[in-house]
């Protein structure tokens, strides 16, 4: 039962749970998230318990992560209702730290995957990797699961932790999950909830342009010219746009001419709202 009350709170606590599971034979998954529960964090949990005996669902919003003039202290908290969410999507215990727990005084570690972060994303928002890369970490080594569960959503973030687990022998399955859209295209984010609904209107418009180049691509068109001309239309429709981009679906590497493998990823801003999104080339390769 994943209630609010019930959330465990500290390191030996979570180590507690998981050592009982563990004795008992079960195997364990962790889907870390910073909360405001929606339908895409609860498809990882469903992916998690197909995939394991046991669910761990974290809720930490990571100050390590956030610029200093991004939405931190703005960010959306709502415990009782992301336990309830979370329970009723099939996560066995709800894992709470608070920050004290997370970042004791002294704290002075980072951990910094220094390939993949350099542009896209990193470029926009430096330091967010190292805030990533750390509080996931952290994590890993507090729950020890067996597979964690991370979204195709944030796509740079995905492979940043693949590659740090990978470089730091963490004994553990990274496995991504797809994006969950509303019905008209607009990947779920806690974000959305900042757009006013003349934006929320406009909003979907990103999607429908990521598929748009997807779709040029296949037809032979080049990353470039794909990428141009809907940086174009993303800024006709009233977006700020950070980044188009046409690049290889493991490594992040620019893609230039035609290409028939790779990855389209945006990042773009609608008033006060910074939104991300991606698809795969080709479109039904997820
Ligand atoms: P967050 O709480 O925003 O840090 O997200 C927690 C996890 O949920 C991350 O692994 C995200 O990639 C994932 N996630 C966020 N939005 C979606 C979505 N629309 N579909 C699938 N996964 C998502």
């Amino acid at each position: 039962m994943t209630r609010a009350e019930d959330a465990v709170r500290t390191v030996r606590d979570l180590r507690a749970r998981v050592a009982a599971w563990r004795d008992a034979g079960e195997t364990v998954a962790l889907v870390p998230t910073m909360g405001a529960i929606h339908a895409g964090h609860l498809s990882l949990v469903a992916l998690a318990k197909a995939q394991a005996d046991r669910v761990v669902a974290s809720l930490f919003v990571n100050s390590l992560q956030f610029g200093p003039r991004e939405d931190f202290h703005a960010y959306p908290r709502d415990e009782a209702n992301d336990a309830a969410a979370l329970t009723a999507g099939g996560s066995d215990l709800l894992y709470a730290p608070d920050a004290s727990e997370m970042y004791p005084p002294g704290f002075s570690t980072k951990v910094s995957v220094n390939d993949l972060t350099e542009d896209l994303c990193g470029a926009a928002r430096p330091n967010h990797f190292d805030g990533v890369a750390t509080i996931v970490a952290k994590l890993l080594l507090q729950c020890a699961p067996d597979i964690a569960v991370f979204g195709e959503k944030d796509y740079q973030q995905l492979l940043v932790i693949k590659r740090l687990v990978r470089d730091l022998n963490i004994p553990v399955e990274i496995a991504g999950g797809a994006i969950v859209r509303e019905d008209d295209g607009l990947a779920l984010s806690s974000r959305n909830a900042y757009l006013s609904p003349e934006e929320r209107k406009i909003a979907p418009v990103l999607y429908q342009n990521l598929c748009g180049v997807a779709g040029e691509l296949e037809k032979g068109s080049s990353a470039d010219d794909a990428s141009t001309a809907a940086r174009a239309k993303l800024e006709a429709s009233g977006f700020r746009v950070d980044y188009v981009a046409v690049r290889n679906p493991d490594t992040l590497e620019v893609l230039q001419g035609q290409v028939k493998d790779a990855r389209v990823l945006a990042a773009v801003h609608l008033g006060k709202t910074r939104l991300i999104d991606n698809v795969p080339v080709p479109l039904q390769a997820r």
